[in-house]
């Protein structure tokens, strides 16, 4: 194994962490992210071509394990759409870095392939469901897509050993706020973990208000007066989501408070692109694009010095200044959650 030289960036965060997005595409359209008004049928997702191939997403992965990262993500859009993901994993799981090998889904078709998923070497999944109510997931999903395959993925998921299965749910004032008891209720009887994530302005085509951000202080206080929770230690300092107990001993919750309580002093984060671009923060107008460099060749040190460099420049806290200033930093043409991966 070739030793790790970690690295830091401007405000002396490690990288740690890194998110793999395979695709842009989606097999649903949840308002917050992929407005059918945006992603309708006339939008122009990426080509193939300019899409990263599994070799070159691995050699991405061990030049980024080389400098300290060990937790890997892999996203999308939807990265159940990108055809044989199995060989991914299988080649991500391989290299000697990575401890940490999960994905975010939105479930509808984890069913057919948690278990190879598995058998590959994916460790952990994490699901998004914003709702058990039926009809309120299908108006969400924005494709009117039913519940069921996706209590069925969850199901596939701990079946084939991904478990604790992690549930996310971003809470949008008004849609599904009422049902949040409920979306508990299911985590605590399944043993599963569920996160409640404030509604982000990433992006720029859900057209984002603050009024629509459920804090999760109030979602907290709702949870309590049902089961009284108590604060649990974070995992670790890189650890996104405050940590919660249920006091009765069934389990725990968790809330990230992207835009009430900003973390970016503790975001050791980068992102991939589907196309080959890095971003070292979700809010980051622009890329760092590898791919014209990793298709010329270039070399596995080379590489290295080139992630450090981008990694070494970073001082991003975009989160903490929105939360400093009374209006939402300058945003045109900020990239969408869908392309990032979240
Ligand atoms: N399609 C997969 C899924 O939904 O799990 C993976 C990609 S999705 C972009 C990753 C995560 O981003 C999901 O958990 C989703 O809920 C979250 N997300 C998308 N838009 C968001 C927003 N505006 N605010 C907060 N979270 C958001
Ligand atoms: Fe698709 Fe995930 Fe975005 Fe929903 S949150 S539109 S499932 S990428
Ligand atoms: Fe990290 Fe940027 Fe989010 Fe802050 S705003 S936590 S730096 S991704």
């Amino acid at each position: 194994m070739n030793p790790v030289t970690p690295t830091r960036d401007l405000l002396g965060r490690p990288l740690r962490d890194l998110r793999v997005s395979v695709t842009d595409r989606c097999n649903f359209r949840c308002r917050y992210c992929m407005p059918k008004e945006t992603f309708g049928p006339g939008f122009r997702f990426l080509p193939r071509a300019e899409i990263l191939a599994f070799e070159e997403i691995t050699r991405v992965v061990e030049a980024a394990s080389s400098l300290g990262v060990t937790k890997v993500r892999l996203t999308g859009g939807e990265p159940l759409l990108r055809r044989d993901l199995p060989a991914l994993v299988g080649m991500l799981a391989a290299l000697p870095g990575v401890s940490d090998l999960a994905m975010t889904t939105n479930g509808a078709l984890l069913a057919r392939w948690a278990e190879e998923l598995a058998q590959a070497g994916l460790q952990r999944v994490t699901v998004s469901l914003d709702s058990v109510d039926p009809e309120v997931f299908r108006l969400m999903n924005g494709v009117g897509l039913p519940i069921e395959p996706v209590l069925e993925g969850i199901e596939a998921a701990v079946q084939a050993g991904l478990g604790p299965i992690k549930l996310n749910a971003v809470i949008r004032r008004g849609l599904n706020e009422g049902g949040i008891l409920e979306l508990a209720n299911y985590a605590r009887d399944h043993g599963h973990v569920l996160r409640l994530i404030e509604y982000m302005d990433v992006g720029e085509s859900h057209g984002w208000k603050m009024e629509e951000v459920v804090p999760s202080a109030e979602v907290l206080a709702l949870i309590g007066t049902s089961w009284p929770l108590e604060r649990a230690e974070p995992h670790h300092s890189a650890d996104v989501a405050q940590r919660y107990r249920y006091r009765d001993g069934a389990g725990e919750v968790g809330v990230i408070s992207s835009v009430t309580a900003p973390f970016c002093g503790d975001c050791s984060r980068l992102r991939l692109t589907a196309d080959g671009r890095l971003h070292t923060c979700l809010f980051a107008r622009q890329g760092h694009d590898l791919r014209p460099r990793l298709r010329a060749g270039v070399d596995r040190q080379e590489l290295i010095e080139e992630l450090r460099g981008l990694w070494a420049a970073r001082a991003d806290r975009y989160s903490e200044l929105r939360a400093s200033q009374t209006q939402r930093p300058a945003a045109l043409g900020k990239p969408e959650m869908s392309y990032l991966g979240g």
